[in-house]
């Protein structure tokens, strides 16, 4: 039986395991049309061994939602401005990482190849090289290679893995089955989906062209020039046909990436009513944005830390000295969060949506007019308002999201992630 059997019960997550579990290299991981990462199997290869099945997030039975009584989280961001500043949220998952190189970990984590445009999975087992681990790639890792030197090396090696809930799960089930799994650190994230590579593709293909661009030079998918909390903003710096540094920063409002992102539309298919970003059960440590009342007029950064096991503690407690941190309540976050939730997307636009992002022939802009058109009136009218509100000053932003926090509390409505 391999990952192919028809007793599949989810669609693939494009976590990438398979590929790096099989013994006989019978799995290539390819983009399909839709750009997402999927495996291919040669049937002459395979030795039908079932390893890469023991992996899948495809076949699993046993997958539970954790009880939150017995995990805790605390808000916390790194005590050194320079770390808040680089990275997405507190800034915990690079005070974690040089913990762990200090301790003689190899750490996996994902990072920019501004080369081709992708994010990929690497191995770090320096200061220096956990750098390029900073800050969230808001697209699929490359990940196949890593992953199979961890699968090399991981009776002789220690690891700490960063990764997405679908990747720290199938790097779990593995590391449990091979009876390894105190031997390393696993460390996922809050996660609200992965969108097509296309998406990515058309936008930053857009950028080169406006800024003529000979050479990326660096990418940040979310950075915090107009600080933490209420934005979504790309910074592209690049070196242009003259040989001048041109820097590019997405518009407060109507950024192409984000707005086909948090559509939900065209992430993969296991995002839609994904169990892992529901569950802890296989990682130490998950980390987030704190999102929510809390911390609005923070607008450095603040890391949401669930600490899942008691080695998530004691590497927490290991840390302690490097952060900031706050105990905090599950339901002063939870609430923020894709945690728990389904999406549920019309497949029939999403559909038109995954074909017109896979067309070379047509721009993002005439994407996003066809999304658009399909929302109902109400819907537009809301952003119109949202896109109004991001206008103004970042101070105005957080007293405005406050009072809508509070109303929506009072109507027991779940507030939007984005
Ligand atoms: C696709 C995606 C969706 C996310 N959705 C949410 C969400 O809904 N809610 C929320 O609170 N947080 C979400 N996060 C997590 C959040 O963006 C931050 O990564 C997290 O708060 C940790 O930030 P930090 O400041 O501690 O460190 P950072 O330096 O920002 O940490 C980034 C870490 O993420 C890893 N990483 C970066 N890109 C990827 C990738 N593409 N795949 C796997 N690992 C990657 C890096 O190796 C590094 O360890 C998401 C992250 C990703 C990549
Ligand atoms: S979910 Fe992961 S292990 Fe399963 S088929 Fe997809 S890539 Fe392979
Ligand atoms: S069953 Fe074994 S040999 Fe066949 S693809 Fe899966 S891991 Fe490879
Ligand atoms: S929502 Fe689930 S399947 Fe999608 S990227 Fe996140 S963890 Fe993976």
């Amino acid at each position: 039986m391999n990952i192919d059997d028809k007793s599949q019960i989810r669609p693939c997550t494009s976590c990438q395991m398979c590929g790096a579990v099989c013994p006989v290299d019978a799995i290539t991981i390819r983009l399909d049309d839709n750009g997402f990462y999927r495996p291919q199997i040669d049937i002459n290869k395979c030795i039908d061994c079932g390893l890469c099945v023991k992996s899948c997030y495809k076949f699993d039975h046993s997958i539970s939602k954790s009880d939150l009584a017995n995990k805790k989280i605390v808000a916390a961001w790194a005590k050194n401005p320079e770390i808040v500043e680089s990275t997405t949220s507190g800034g915990i998952a690079d005070v974690l990482a040089r913990k762990f190189i200090d301790e003689g970990y190899d750490c996996v984590g994902v990072a920019y190849n501004t080369d081709d445009n992708v994010a990929e999975g690497k191995i770090a087992s320096s200061h220096e090289e956990i750098l390029s681990f900073r800050g969230s790639k808001y697209i699929q890792s490359y990940s196949v290679d890593a992953f199979k030197e961890l699968v090399k090396t991981s009776k002789d090696k220690r690891f700490a893995v960063f990764g997405l809930p679908c990747q720290i799960y199938a790097i779990d089930r593995y590391l449990t089955n091979r009876k390894l799994r105190d031997n390393h650190i696993l460390i996922d994230l809050y996660c609200h989906g992965c969108p097509s590579i296309n998406v990515w593709e058309k936008y930053i293909n857009d950028i080169k062209t406006k800024l003529r661009a000979k050479k990326i030079l660096s990418v940040n998918f979310r950075s915090k020039v107009r600080g933490w909390g209420s934005f979504y903003v790309v910074v592209v710096v690049v070196e242009d046909v003259n040989g001048n540094r041109r820097k590019y920063i997405s518009p407060k409002i109507k950024d192409e990436f984000y707005e086909m992102f948090f559509s939900d539309l065209v992430l993969n298919d296991s995002c839609q009513d994904c169990m892992l970003r529901g569950t802890l059960e296989y990682t130490d440590i998950r980390l987030g944005d704190f999102w929510g009342k809390s911390y609005i007029n923070n607008h450095t950064g603040v890391s949401g830390v669930t600490i899942s096991t008691p080695r998530g503690q004691k590497i927490f407690e290991g840390i302690q000295g490097e952060v900031n941190f706050e105990r905090q309540e599950f339901s002063n976050f939870i609430p923020y969060q894709s945690y728990g939730r389904d999406y549920s997307v019309n497949k029939e636009i999403r559909c038109e949506l995954l074909r017109l992002v896979s067309s070379p022939s047509t721009p993002l802009s005439q994407c996003l007019k066809y999304y658009n058109r399909t929302l109902p009136i109400k819907t537009r009218i809301f952003a119109i308002i949202k896109n109004l509100i991001k206008l103004l000053p970042i101070s105005v932003i957080s007293r405005t999201k406050s009072i809508l926090y509070s109303i929506r509390s009072l109507g027991c409505k779940r507030p939007s992630t984005a």
